[in-house]
């Protein structure tokens, strides 16, 4: 077995026995052994040119008080793609999504799942962050979903994990409340969605981990 693999396994251990602690996880995934297609490789030109376009983008307030533009980050070909509600302080500092305390705890879940950061796409309804990080506004969200929408057209994920309820009421074009919306495969052209309570909201009430940890159990048996 190669450095890289092993070092693989053993995060995906280490995040699967951390999450166990608290939320009373019960399986295991372990990450295939078979090379998969990584960050490094080259951004298809239309995900490359939507990104170029969105870093200008002046659509709406939120472009004044933006540090950067988060556009989105991970595996163009990912089969799995997570879709959180907007940045907040610090991915407005690094321009990258799910970096915060929400962010670490996301990393830890997908390594729970068996799998890396750079083996799935991440991206927000938002690209700004929204100042004080007020909750989506309706005229900011109508503004922004557009990109989000092509970032999956691009990717065409198997399975599109929408974190929270403004992601999933925004892309599944509906006001069901996430507590009725998640651990259902949904759909949204063509793609299952499963959504999930949002990270942030675990730090709040980790009781729920266990929760959202069922709901991924049912997005890796999708992916198997
Ligand atoms: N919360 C989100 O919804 N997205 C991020 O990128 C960070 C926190």
């Amino acid at each position: 077995m190669r450095n890289e693999e092993l070092d693989s396994i053993i995060a995906s251990v280490r995040a699967y026995l951390e999450l166990e602690h608290e939320s009373g996880m019960d399986e295991y995934y372990f990450a295939s052994a078979e090379p998969k297609p990584m960050l490094t490789q080259a951004m298809p030109e239309g995900l490359a040119g939507l990104k170029n376009e969105v870093l200008s983008c002046r659509e709406c307030d939120l472009c004044n008080t933006r540090k950067n533009v988060v556009f989105g980050a991970g595996n163009p070909d990912a089969q799995l793609m997570f879709i959180g509600e907007a940045p907040g302080e610090e991915e407005d500092k690094q321009g990258l999504p799910f970096v915060g305390r929400a962010g670490q705890l996301l990393t830890k879940i997908i390594e729970a799942m068996g799998l890396k950061r750079e083996d799935v796409y991440i991206a927000n309804i938002l690209k700004c962050r929204p100042p004080n990080n007020h909750a989506p506004l309706p005229a900011e969200i109508i503004a922004c979903q557009n990109n989000v929408k092509r970032q999956v057209e691009i990717i065409k994920p198997r399975v599109i994990c929408t974190l929270g309820k403004f992601a999933s009421q925004t892309l599944l074009k509906t006001e069901t409340p996430i507590s009725a919306l998640r651990g259902i495969f949904r759909e949204y052209n063509g793609i299952k969605v499963m959504p999930t309570f949002h990270p942030a909201y675990l730090l709040r009430n980790p009781d729920d981990k266990k929760i959202v940890w069922a709901d991924m159990k049912k997005v890796m048996k999708e992916l198997k």
